[in-house]
């Protein structure tokens, strides 16, 4: 057996959610939306279901999803793609494999910015690469010229820019996307760009991506996900965005992790990508739960950092009157007030490890979050 995996826990995400189901605790962890998706979803689902193949789709996608895809980014952000750009996954987490597989060799480092999803760093080695982390610093996670071109070597192949970024809730700057994309240009490194929570913005909060900065097309890989821009997270259906003869490679890479998409689940994502009021209405709704978790958590005494997007917040422990770090929180929280939490020290490898911060789910109904809440609160 392969020592990575022989030796490797299951990641924070399903043990907390799998205390929570043996416990019957509130799951504030692992994010998802609690409710069903929206009804339009559901239809579209259910017509591709009843009237089109169940059958293996083509490998990169149906082309009316991939249009679908380059619709939705030109209308929201602007970007100039056709299908050929495309490359449809079994989900973002499949779309970031099939990434790093195609950029990276053996030997290569690739800069990972600290706290950095889970998924990054480990597949980043299976692929013969070096992880070198970037702690950013809290409460602003400011990305740092100086500090990203002193991680720079010979080896530096590529660095991936998680935007905006999980667990935090921040969103990169103008600024800090021309930043990087200099820095990327100067040092001709590839970037792989995880912009799942690019409709998952707050307070009027604006995203762009780093693909469309200058000369950032040939070197830009963007993923996507329809489980974050619909609330749908098991469907597993996501892609990734760059230019078509760097796709081309990517879809074999693709091809041999999953190779395709369950057909039905892919028409109806085209479908309410098309819809523009439908990603709306959702971006809408968690605007309203993450506000019922803001007020109620600041009721109760919790402080949270500035945070625009995401499903999530942060609570500061010590400044919220706990005197725990963040896994002993987590880890009590569970068992003692049945809710569950992310500690943000496990989306941290490297130097400066925070461990201070606890991540909350806000997507979920309100009654949910007000009970979660007071349960903290009592038991703080
Ligand atoms: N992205 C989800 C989160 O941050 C977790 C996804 C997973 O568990 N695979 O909560």
């Amino acid at each position: 057996l392969h020592p990575t995996y022989a030796r490797m826990p299951v990641t924070i995400f399903e043990h907390m959610s799998g205390l929570a189901r043996e416990l019957g605790a509130i799951n504030l962890g692992q994010g998802f939306p609690d409710g069903a998706p929206p009804q339009a979803l559901l239809e579209a689902l259910a017509r591709a279901s009843a009237e089109r193949s169940h059958q293996y789709p083509p490998m990169a996608g149906f082309p009316e999803l991939r249009k679908a895809v380059a619709g939705f980014y030109e209308r929201t952000q602007g970007l100039e793609l056709t299908p050929e750009n495309v490359i449809v996954t079994s989900g973002a987490t499949e779309a970031v494999a099939s990434a790093i597989l195609t950029v990276v060799s053996q030997g290569d480092e690739v800069l990972l910015f600290a706290p950095a999803y889970d998924a990054y760093a480990p597949l980043v080695r299976r692929a013969g690469g070096v992880p070198v982390f970037l702690a950013l610093q809290a409460p602003d996670w400011r990305y740092e010229r100086s500090a990203i071109e002193a991680a720079i070597t010979p080896r530096t192949r590529a660095l991936v820019l998680n935007d905006p970024l999980n667990p935090t809730g921040t969103v990169a700057s103008p600024e800090d996307l021309a930043m990087i994309a200099g820095v990327c240009r100067t040092h001709d490194l590839f970037a792989i760009c995880d912009e799942v929570w690019e409709n998952v913005r707050f307070d009027g909060r604006a995203h762009a991506s780093l693909l469309a900065q200058p000369g950032m097309a040939e070197r830009a890989l963007k993923i996507g996900s329809a489980g974050k821009i619909f609330g749908a997270t098991g469907w597993k259906v996501g892609w990734i965005v760059g230019a078509p003869e760097v796709a081309a490679v990517v879809a074999r890479a693709h091809q041999f992790l999953t190779f395709t998409t369950p057909p039905m689940l892919q028409f109806a994502v085209a479908e309410a990508l098309d819809e523009a009021a439908i990603a709306k209405a959702c971006t809408a709704s968690w605007e309203q739960t993450r506000a019922v978790l803001l007020e109620g958590l600041d009721r109760e005494g919790f402080v949270t950092l500035p945070s625009a997007a995401t499903w999530f917040s942060c609570i500061d422990l010590p400044a919220s009157g706990i005197p725990l770090d963040d896994r002993t929180f987590s880890e009590r929280a569970v068992r003692e007030a049945l809710v569950t939490s992310i500690p943000l020290s496990s989306l941290w490898e490297g130097d400066h490890t925070p461990t201070h911060i606890a991540r909350l789910c806000h997507c979920k109904p309100a009654p949910m979050l007000e009970d979660a809440i007071s349960r903290l609160a009592r038991w703080r």
